[in-house]
């Protein structure tokens, strides 16, 4: 299993501490990262610390697949097996730039979703329930 990429940006910051700032940003990811993949069933954890800005050049901004894409090479992953379950629309959109079924999960926020996914579930544990069924 791979945690859902996610953007950890720093906070922007305009004095000499900023560097300091996104060591400490990163030091202290790294080691809720360890931590997770100690105590949970995951194989990695993606992250992009590029800067949080809506016309950032990376790849592994959601919607951008980049992180999946990555993570599919580190992990030997065929991406049409794999399924990205996500409550925004950019997971979604994600999900089907990579190749992957897509689980959204309706948490009813006041945005829609832009391409159709796969499946839709109330939360969590239903997305589970719907990837073990159509996973057979
Ligand atoms: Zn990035």
């Amino acid at each position: 299993m791979v945690a859902p990429p996610y953007h950890d940006r720093p906070r922007s910051g305009v004095d000499s501490g900023q560097n300091t700032l996104q060591q400490n940003t990163r030091r202290i990811s790294s080691a809720m990262h360890a931590k997770m993949c100690r105590e949970l069933p995951l194989d990695r954890v993606e992250v992009c610390y590029h800067p949080g800005r809506s016309d950032s050049e990376c790849d592994c901004r959601k919607p951008k697949p980049g992180l999946l894409l990555h993570a599919a090479r580190e992990l030997g992953l065929d991406l049409a097996q794999c399924w990205m379950v996500g409550d925004r629309w950019r997971d979604v959109d994600c999900g089907v730039a990579a190749g992957c079924k897509t689980v959204f999960i309706d948490r009813r926020y006041a945005e829609g979703l832009k391409q159709k996914t796969d499946f839709s579930a109330r939360n969590l544990g239903e997305a589970a329930d719907i990837i073990l069924r159509e996973s057979k």
